[in-house]
């Protein structure tokens, strides 16, 4: 998953890769629908480019890995998102990491595990079709140096000041 060009302050809009086991270029998936299909299976069943519709290895890359955009790169093998859930991963606004929330179809937030299974027990209606193993919270990382350097250098700045104050003026959202 990357980050697209988002300034500081803007909200930030997402742009899905995925890199070719073969020819490690980095291929754009239109929607997170397609992206989840394949990070769910990125083990067993490894990308590569001509899954992908009038691609081949022989074919320049989508995007490519720099620091024009803000990378942050998911683990593989984490579950589809269940039909009807909505899954998301917020950056937090220091770059430090990210968070990982569900919204179930009722509008209700599920930040971890515990939540999750809490839910699946009050709403027996689900057993049959989903599980706690279908919910994952573990996020993708934050590839340092693919960070805005204007916002790391605003970012120490923020920091001194912070120390000077003795007040917090950043923190985790
Ligand atoms: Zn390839």
């Amino acid at each position: 998953m990357v980050l697209s060009n988002g300034k500081l302050g803007a909200c930030w809009s997402y742009v899905y890769a995925v890199q070719c086991k073969e020819c490690l270029k980095w291929r754009r998936i239109p929607t997170q629908e397609v992206f989840e299909g394949i990070r769910a299976n990125a083990t067993k069943d490894p990308f590569v480019c001509n899954k992908k519709l009038e691609v081949t290895c022989d074919d320049p890359a989508d995007i490519e890995y720099d620091s024009s955009r803000t990378w942050v790169i998911d683990k593989p093998d984490v579950p589809k998102t269940p039909p009807g859930f909505i899954r998301e991963v917020i950056l937090r606004k220091d770059f430090s990491k990210m968070d990982a929330h569900y919204i179930t179809p009722e509008g209700k937030r599920l930040r971890s595990s515990v939540e999750a299974a809490t839910f699946l027990e009050e709403h027996p209606e689900y057993n049959q079709t989903i599980s706690i193993a279908d919910f994952s919270f573990i996020t993708p990382k934050v590839m340092s140096e693919t960070i805005p350097k204007d916002y790391v250098r605003k970012l120490g700045i923020e920091k001194k000041i912070v120390k000077q104050n003795g007040k917090k003026l950043f923190g985790s959202a």
